[in-house]
């Protein structure tokens, strides 16, 4: 038998598929998704069983054996195998890169496996050789030594027990962590025997009968303190039935999980509004009918969105089905987490990326292991390992952080409707502002396109104001706030209502410059300026985190006319101090939010009333619901403007909805004051009208004109070197090739160099690629890589091929 493996080494001669012996004992356990080592050279490498076989096209008798099995159990599915040569391709990516991206990251390396009697099975009723074995030795077992120190007999008992399910692999992730472990017992009788047993107690003996009750009842291990607690008896009558040797008590490790302790409430599914009901039942039906279809659900901030996904979801649930739901990183927020704990208790699990590897490991594991139903998490949890998928939802689905920015560069968006495809069940694109891509898909019939207008309770969207700061700098404003600002938090503050304050990170930061010549700090390996950074008084890269002391004197005219300009979170909260000296402000920003947990304690403390103000960046953008947050500050709007990328307009309005969409969301109407120097641009204005729609279409023109998506596809070509000409002459030769290769129609940009032009020492050059229809693509992309992958290996060149590029600098 041959195994066909792809194995862990990156390279383009390496990216296919070689073929392994397998030997003996391995030949009845394995299969693929099966992680191996294999002989690759002089070296041994880890790999991937992708297709297990009889023959092969090479001459048998020079392919190698197998070397170990790491995995006992395929970690990957057959589906994900298959996803992953689609995958591969869309993205132009190694296969082993994709093969990993799909397992957490606890099992990038190598683990210890331990071999347990299966806790169904007590070993006085194992096949006779297995019970001889384990009398031999102890009850747990190292797996590899096993396998690498055992007799050919016991290695063939180990493979037959997995195969009977008479034994356990249990994986031990060592990522550090130190275990939890705690005490519990196990029935040692039988059913039947712990009936046996009952009948021979008289009965004075109540405590002992209630605890064999239990036991005849449910069967499974328990920890001493839970069963104390559900069945009313003392430590000591568990002690005596261990004694008479009933009970078998062993200490156990725990899972180490994020919410242990955490009580969720359950909650029942909320009777929907029309407009919710009228958005499920085309996405029930589908699922009913076990079919396929994309769904782009457009419903305001606060129409209920939320209670859309989780209706939709329990409908999988109960036809036996999984489901997948991913929010962006940011919105992950322990608030939108309590939502799915309470409505599906145990069966959710979360996949953060807050968890340490080893919880996320854990979470994953209860996935493969079927023991959760719904798996909530970030982009990655796109390729939760289930195998029988009802419902997968992506909210917040234009958020560009489904989109991987290092290889493999996929879209979670993609995987998702690619796996809804394979397991003919729904998938839901939510968002108060759908991507354009995704848009023009529904408008065009591709999607099914739902729309939820209106606020839930008939809650009013909250009145917009934009305020020109040219015309408070007019006035004599030079203060971070304008007047109206000033006065609408004057009144919460007396009302004891609260506000939120919006700073935009991006474009936004703190940089000095020299008032006499206008010398800006720049980073002396990208060019960029440098940011400076109040905590620890130093001006940081934040490309390659070059760090610096500020200077005092111009290092250009040597005058002393040196500023600082922009305002960081920090020196808002400082303004705020200065105006509303009583003011109480929880800041949320990097600094503040380092720890673990940190994020979450200062949610609370705000939900719980102990600030006025929430002042953040992006972070506090989305998924907050505090009813009494009833004016939102947005203090820098246009600052993303500005950015060079195709698709600042549409994140400007993308973003200014999401921060405006935390005012008023219950009874209290909510108000948003929005501060801008570009007042007049529709995505600032069509923010006042809460106007999607408006700013689809004037957008789309704009897109049309400039020949960008949707009208076209994108493929960027990233060319840095160290060596300035050779970055221009490889660009220049791709952009060459390119127009030679490729359809008339295709548009070709290039060379031209990127927006910002070197980073850490870098020159950076780009080819840009827009086309409707080019069969040939994939290919000719291929060829590129394939041309420059020796001078890659030998030089400071790097070529990198973005096929769907979020990232325009
Ligand atoms: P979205 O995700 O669209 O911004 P949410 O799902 O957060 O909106 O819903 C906004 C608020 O309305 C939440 O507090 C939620 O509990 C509540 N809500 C949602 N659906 C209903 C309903 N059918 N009846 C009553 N309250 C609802
Ligand atoms: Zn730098």
């Amino acid at each position: 038998m041959i195994a066909r493996v792809i194995v862990d080494v990156a390279t383009n001669q390496t990216d296919r598929l070689f073929d392994y012996l397998i030997p003996a004992p391995f030949i009845d356990t394995i299969l693929p998704g099966m992680r191996v080592v294999v002989p690759f050279g002089p070296r041994k490498v880890q790999g991937f069983v992708l297709e297990i076989g009889e023959t092969s096209e090479f001459d048998i008798k020079k392919l190698k054996p197998i070397e170990e099995l790491i995995d006992v159990e395929p970690p990957l599915t057959n589906e994900l195998l298959d996803l992953s040569f689609w995958v591969k391709d869309q993205t132009l990516s190694f296969h082993i890169g994709v093969l990993k991206v799909m397992l957490p990251a606890a099992m990038r390396a190598k683990y210890k496996k331990e071999v347990h009697p299966h806790p169904d099975i007590s070993i006085e009723d194992m096949s006779p050789h297995l019970k001889t074995f384990f009398k031999q030795h102890d009850s747990v077992l190292d797996w590899d030594e096993l396998i690498k120190k055992g007799t050919d007999l016991e290695r063939k008992l180990l493979m037959e027990g997995v195969k009977k399910q008479e034994l356990r692999i249990i994986p031990i992730v060592g990522t550090g962590e130190t275990k939890k472990k705690r005490n519990a017992v196990r029935p040692a009788f039988s059913k039947k025997e712990l009936e046996q047993f009952k009948s021979s107690l008289t009965s004075q003996a109540k405590k002992q009968i209630d605890l064999v009750d239990y036991f005849i009842s449910k069967p499974t291990e328990i920890s001493v303190v839970e069963l104390m607690e559900t069945t009313q008896t003392s430590r000591s009558t568990i002690n005596t039935l261990v004694q008479k040797g009933v009970l078998v008590q062993e200490e156990v490790e725990i899972r180490r999980d994020p919410y242990e302790g955490r009580k969720f409430e359950r909650t029942e599914a909320l009777p929907l509004t029309e407009e919710q009901r009228a958005a499920l039942n085309p996405i029930l039906n589908k699922m009913d009918k076990g079919e396929h279809e994309t769904f782009l659900l457009r419903g305001v901030t606060g129409s209920g969105k939320t209670e859309v996904y989780l209706q939709a979801i329990d409908r999988a649930l109960s036809l036996g089905k999984e489901a997948i739901m991913l929010v962006p990183e940011i919105s992950l927020t322990p608030q939108m987490v309590k939502r799915f704990k309470e409505r599906f208790g145990s069966e959710v699990a979360v996949l953060h990326s807050a968890l340490s590897k080893g919880e996320k490991y854990d979470e994953w594991r209860r996935i493969r292991d079927k023991k959760v139903r719904v798996a909530v998490g970030a982009r990655s949890a796109i390729f939760a390992p289930f195998e029988n998928i009802g419902m997968i939802i992506i909210d917040e689905e234009h958020e560009t952080s489904y989109k991987q920015e290092e290889a493999p560069r996929y879209h979670a968006r993609d995987v998702a409707i690619k796996r809804g495809g394979y397991y003919k069940c729904p998938v839901i694109l939510g968002s108060a502002t759908p991507s354009l891509e995704s848009f023009a898909r529904a408008q065009k019939g591709v999607y099914h396109l739902l729309t939820m207008e209106k606020r839930v309770n008939n809650v009013q969207l909250p009145v917009v104001n934009i305020i020109d700061m040219r015309e408070e700098l007019k006035k004599g404003n030079r203060s971070m706030f304008s007047e109206s600002l000033t006065e609408a938090m004057r009144s919460r503050l007396e009302k004891k209502e609260q506000m939120v304050l919006f700073l935009n990170r991006r474009g936004y930061s703190t940089f000095i410059l020299c008032r006499d010549c206008g010398y800006v700090a720049q980073c002396p390996h990208c060019d960029i300026s440098l940011t400076y950074h109040r905590t620890n008084q130093t001006l940081q890269c934040h490309y390659c985190n070059h760090i610096e002391t500020p200077p005092t004197f111009c290092p250009s005219c040597e005058g002393d006319s040196i500023r600082f300009f922009g305002s960081g979170t920090q020196k808002v909260e400082e303004e705020l101090q200065k105006v509303f000296p009583d003011i109480r402000v929880i800041r949320m920003d990097v600094d503040t939010t380092k720890r673990k947990g940190s994020h979450e304690k200062l949610l609370d403390r705000f939900g719980s009333g102990e600030g006025d103000v929430l002042l953040g960046t992006q972070m506090i953008a989305k998924g907050l619901d505090f009813p009494n947050i009833t004016l939102v500050g947005i203090l820098a709007a246009d600052s993303m403007l500005h950015i060079p990328d195709f698709r600042s307009s549409e994140r400007t309005f993308q973003l200014l909805t999401q921060v405006s969409g935390r005012a008023g969301r219950h009874e209290k109407a909510g108000e948003v004051i929005v501060q801008t120097y570009t007042p007049d641009h529709y995505s600032i204005v069509d923010v006042k009208q809460h106007d999607y729609v408006s700013f689809y279409q004037r957008e789309m023109q704009l897109r049309k004109q400039a020949a960008y998506p949707p009208y076209y596809f994108l493929t960027l070509i990233h060319v840095s070197d160290t060596d300035l000409t050779n970055a221009i002459r490889v660009t220049e030769k791709i952009c060459h090739y390119l127009r030679e290769n490729l359809s008339p129609t295709t548009l070709i940009f290039g060379p031209a160099a990127s927006s910002i032009p070197r980073i850490k020492d870098r020159y950076r050059y780009q080819c840009m690629i827009k086309y409707k229809v080019e069969p040939k693509m994939i290919k000719v992309l291929q060829e590129i890589i394939k041309t420059y992958q020796g001078e890659m290996a030998r030089t400071d060149l790097s070529v990198l091929i973005d096929t769907n590029p979020y990232m325009m600098m």
